[in-house]
C-alpha cells in the first residue's frame, strides 16, 4: 500500500550565527599551546554551510614524540598522586566544563553542525563523564590479599599502565575525549588525544580552559591526520596502550601497527544496531524509540537504532507508524531554530557517501516510504529516510551508513529474527521491543551484541559499560570496567620468613 510522502520540516539558517569562541591554534603539549613542527595547516569546516570555520595545525611525528616525552615526565608524579588527589583534578575539569557549557555547545554546533539539543546533551554527559570518574577512582585502587601459598602474603595492586595514546571520532567530539580522558586520568595515566582532523575545535578549546588548572603534562593534544599523527601514536615505543574510537578500517590499522610493539589496544568501533520488534510489542512506542534513537546526531552515531527487524504480521502497521513518527522530524541547521532535530552530514565526503548508498537502494528498486534524498546546499543536509520491506543481505541494511536512514526488513519466527540480527560482522548495540517478559530475557541472551537494550534504545549512563563484540571492537567505555582497562595488574607476594 502506498504511503503518503511525508512532509517533514526543513529550516535553513536565518545567517545569524553566533560566532563560536575558537580555541588557540597549535598543539598543546606541556601544559601551553605551541606551534607545530611544521607551518602546515588542516581547514575545519561548518558542515551547516560548507564554509571554513578554522584552521589547526597538521601534526606530525615529531610533534607526536614532543608531546610523549612530556606526558612521560608527567606520569611519574600523578601516577603516584591518592585517587582523592586525581578525582579533585577530574572534578576542576568538570567545573571547567560547566562554567563555560554554552561556549562548547557553540563550537560543537559549529564544527559538526549537530541541533542545540544534541550539543547540550554532549555537554551534559561530559560533565557526568568527568564526576562519575571522579567518584569511581576513589571506590577500588587495589584488590585486598590473601594468603595464597604456605608463609607467604600476596598483595594485587593495581596501577597506571603509563602514556595512553588515543584517537577520537567526529560525531560526538567532546564527548568521545570524556570517555577517554577522564578514566585514563582516573586510573593515573597520563595521556596524548589526537581529536578527529574534521572536529578538533572543543578538545582544544577544553585544553585551552584546563591549562594551568590541572597538573602540565597529564593531558596533551595533538592535531592532525590518522595515517601522521594516529600513526605515530599507535608505534610510540613510549606509549603502553592506544585506544581508538573510530571505524572498523581505523581499528584495524591501529591495533596492526600497535602489534609491533605489543602495545595494549582499547577499540570502539562502528555498528548497525538491529531494532527487533516482535508482533506484541508497543508499536507506536517503538516507533518512536527509532524515531529518536535512528535520527539522533542525523543518524551519525555507532549505536543508531538502523536497522529494524520487524515481525511480518505487524511489519506493514509498524512502517505506517514510523514514517509518521519520521514525518515530523525537523531538519535545519543548529542556528535556524530551537526545534530542529537533524543536522547535517559531517562533511562532503561523508555527504556524497550516504547519497550514493540511498542511490543504490533506488536503483535496486527498495521502497522509499520517507525522504531519500539529499537537500541542495549550502550544507550537507540529506532527508531522514526510511526504507521498507528491505530484503535479507541488501547493502543499506548491512553496512553502516551513518545518516538519517532507517531499513526496514520483515522476520517469520524468533529464531530468524536472532538469527538475522546476528548476521552481520558488528556487535556493538541492538534492541528488542516485546511487552513478553520471557522473550525479553531469552532473546537479549542469544543476541550478539555488547549493549541489548528491551523496550529502549540509545539510553546510555556512566554507571554502565558500553563496548562491542565481534567487528565492533573490545574494551570498554563507562564503568568501572573502564577504569580496569586503562589499569594494569600486578601481584606482589611477601615471605614472612624472609
Ligand atoms: P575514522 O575511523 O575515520 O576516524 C576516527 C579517528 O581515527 C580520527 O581521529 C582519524 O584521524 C583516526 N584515524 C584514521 N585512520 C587512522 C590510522 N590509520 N591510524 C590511526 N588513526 C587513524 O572514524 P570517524 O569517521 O571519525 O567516526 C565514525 C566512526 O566511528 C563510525 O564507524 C562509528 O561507528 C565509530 N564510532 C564508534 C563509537 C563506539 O563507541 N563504538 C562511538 C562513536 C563513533
Amino acid at each position: 500500500t502506498a504511503l503518503p510522502r511525508a512532509a517533514f520540516i526543513v529550516r535553513r539558517a536565518p545567517g545569524q550565527t553566533s560566532a563560536p569562541e575558537l580555541p588557540p591554534s597549535g598543539h598543546f603539549i606541556n601544559g601551553a599551546f605551541v606551534p607545530g613542527a611544521s607551518a602546515d595547516l588542516l581547514d575545519v569546516f561548518n558542515p551547516s554551510t560548507g564554509a571554513v570555520l578554522a584552521s589547526v595545525a597538521a601534526g606530525t611525528a615529531a610533534d607526536v614524540d614532543t608531546a610523549v616525552a612530556a606526558a612521560v615526565a608527567a606520569q611519574a608524579s600523578w601516577g603516584g598522586t591518592t585517587p582523592r588527589e586525581r578525582s579533585e583534578v577530574l572534578h576542576r575539569i568538570a567545573d571547567i566544563i560547566e562554567a563555560n557549557r554554552a561556549v562548547f555547545e557553540r563550537l560543537e554546533a559549529a564544527n559538526t553542525g549537530k541541533p542545540g539539543a544534541v550539543a547540550e546533551d554532549d555537554v551534559s554527559s561530559t560533565i557526568d563523564t568527568f564526576r562519575f570518574m571522579a567518584g569511581a577512582c576513589r571506590t577500588l585502587t587495589s584488590l585486598a590479599g590473601g594468603d595464597y601459598a604456605p608463609g607467604h602474603t600476596s598483595v594485587i595492586l593495581r596501577e597506571p599502565v603509563g602514556v595512553v595514546g588515543v584517537i577520537t571520532p567526529w560525531n560526538y567530539p567532546l564527548l568521545m575525549a570524556a570517555w577517554k580522558l577522564a578514566p585514563i586520568l582516573a586510573a593515573g595515566n597520563s595521556v596524548v588525544l589526537k581529536p578527529s582532523e574534521q572536529t578538533p575545535l572543543s578538545t582544544l578549546k577544553l585544553a585551552e580552559l584546563v591549562a594551568g588548572q590541572i597538573p602540565d603534562g597529564i593531558l596533551n593534544v595533538v592535531t592532525g591526520q590518522g595515517r601522521t599523527v594516529g600513526q605515530r601514536l599507535s608505534e610510540h615505543p613510549d606509549i603502553a596502550l592506544v585506544a581508538l574510537t573510530g571505524s572498523v578500517a581505523s581499528g584495524q590499522a591501529v591495533a596492526g601497527t600497535a602489534a609491533r610493539s605489543v602495545k595494549r589496544v582499547h577499540l570502539e568501533l562502528g555498528g548497525k544496531a538491529p531494532v527487533v520488534v516482535f508482533p506484541d510489542a508497543d508499536l507506536a512506542t517503538a516507533a518512536a524509540g527509532v524515531r529518536n534513537a535512528g535520527y539522533w546526531n542525523a543518524g551519525q552515531d555507532c549505536g543508531a537504532a538502523c536497522r529494524v527487524l520487524v515481525h511480518e504480521s505487524v511489519a506493514e502497521e509498524f512502517t505506517r507508524l514510523l514514517a509518521e513518527e519520521v514525518g515530523t522530524l525537523v531538519l535545519g541547521a543548529p542556528d535556524a531554530g530551537d526545534d530542529v532535530e537533524i543536522g547535517p552530514m559531517i562533511s562532503r565526503q561523508h555527504f556524497e557517501r550516504v547519497k550514493e548508498a540511498l542511490a543504490e537502494a533506488k536503483a535496486a528498486g527498495l521502497r522509499t516510504v520517507v525522504g531519500g534524498s539529499a537537500l541542495d546546499g549550502p550544507g550537507y543536509f540529506i532527508e531522514p529516510t526510511v526504507i521498507a520491506d528491505v530484503p535479507t543481505g541488501a547493502p543499506i541494511a548491512s553496512h553502516e551508513i551513518f545518516g538519517p536512514v532507517v531499513t526496514v526488513e520483515s522476520f517469520a519466527s524468533t529464531e530468524e529474527a536472532v538469527k538475522r540480527a546476528n548476521e552481520t560482522p558488528y556487535g556493538l548495540s541492538a534492541s528488542v521491543w516485546t511487552k513478553d517478559s520471557g522473550l525479553s530475557f531469552s532473546v537479549p541472551k542469544q543476541l550478539d551484541f555488547g549493549t541489548v537494550w528491551v523496550n529502549a534504545h540509545l539510553v546510555l549512563a556512566n554507571e554502565v559499560p558500553w563496548g562491542g563484540f565481534k567487528g565492533s571492537g573490545y574494551g570498554r567505555d563507562l564503568s568501572l570496567y573502564a577504569l580496569d582497562d586503562y589499569s594494569r595488574t600486578k601481584h606482589v607476594m611477601v615471605n614472612h620468613g624472609a
